[in-house]
């Protein structure tokens, strides 16, 4: 039962492939897959890239070319939820595309064809993220470099994340997308790229889907300066550390 792990970008995917048993890597679709064994599982690793359409092609590859059975995201977003701050981790219940708007035909967000919004992830799997990444936090969460002194210790949220091909990076923006999303009932935690794409591919072939994502800056005027900085120090370790966690627990 092959599990794929899946990460947007290099430092997302922290030192997994190092860490693999057996390694094979395998080039496929202008992607780079790894192949092995990591904590007695069968995995694939790999990178979705940047955006949605990224994101669902590697997803599509993952599963029809590696009959993985089951996706697990992680990597890192832009918190907008209340009290979603830097070094906190989300466990994302669903998804939505938040620039999904085929409007007046469908109401807004609806994916056409869908009947919905929303994706769903699979309870089950996204439990045992929960677990792993609340017993990451509980032994590494004091090592953050949070900058604000005063900042209490990193939490775990699990609720609504919302996708879009945008890297939301005003607090105006943020502040907008949070209020127009959440006087449609849908109340929004994190913001990031891919994440809803995966979730409709996995809906699409019955595969379990889970979506970790460490909260790298506020999606608001910080944000280029936030990312890049939280990329390179931290992105890594965590998904390292709630990967493992996460494979043990299975
Ligand atoms: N130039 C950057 C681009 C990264 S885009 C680079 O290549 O390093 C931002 C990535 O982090 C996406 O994969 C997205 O899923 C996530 N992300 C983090 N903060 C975000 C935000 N505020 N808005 C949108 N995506 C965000």
């Amino acid at each position: 039962m092959t599990t794929a792990i899946l990460s947007a970008l290099p430092e997302e995917q922290g030192s997994l492939v190092s860490a693999l048993e057996h390694p094979e890597r395998i080039e496929h679709a202008a992607r780079t897959f790894w192949r092995g064994r990591l904590e007695g599982r069968d995995v694939v690793l790999a990178l979705s890239g940047i955006g949605k359409v990224a994101a669902a092609t590697t997803a599509a590859a993952l599963a029809e070319r590696f009959a993985v059975r089951r996706m697990v995201f992680t990597g890192v977003a832009g918190g907008v939820g209340d009290g979603v701050q830097v070094g906190d981790v989300v466990v994302a219940r669903s998804y939505l595309q938040h620039d999904m708007d085929a409007s007046p035909i469908f109401p807004r967000w609806q994916v056409p064809g869908y009947g919905e919004a929303r994706m769903d992830c699979d309870a089950a799997l996204s439990a045992l993220i929960f677990e792993a990444a609340g017993c990451f936090l509980a032994t590494a969460g004091g090592t953050f470099a949070l900058k604000d002194a005063a900042a209490r210790p990193p939490r775990v949220h699990q609720g609504l994340v919302a996708s879009g091909d945008r890297f939301v990076s005003t607090a105006a923006e943020s502040q907008r997308l949070r209020g127009d999303l959440l006087a449609a009932g849908h109340d929004v935690l994190a913001v990031e790229m891919e994440g809803a794409a995966v979730a409709q591919v996995c809906r699409d072939h019955g595969l379990p889907f889970a979506a970790v994502r460490t909260i790298s800056d506020r999606a608001d005027d910080s944000a280029h300066v936030d990312f890049p900085h939280f990329v390179r120090h931290v992105a890594g370790p965590c998904a390292d550390a709630i990967v493992h966690g996460f494979l043990r627990l299975l």
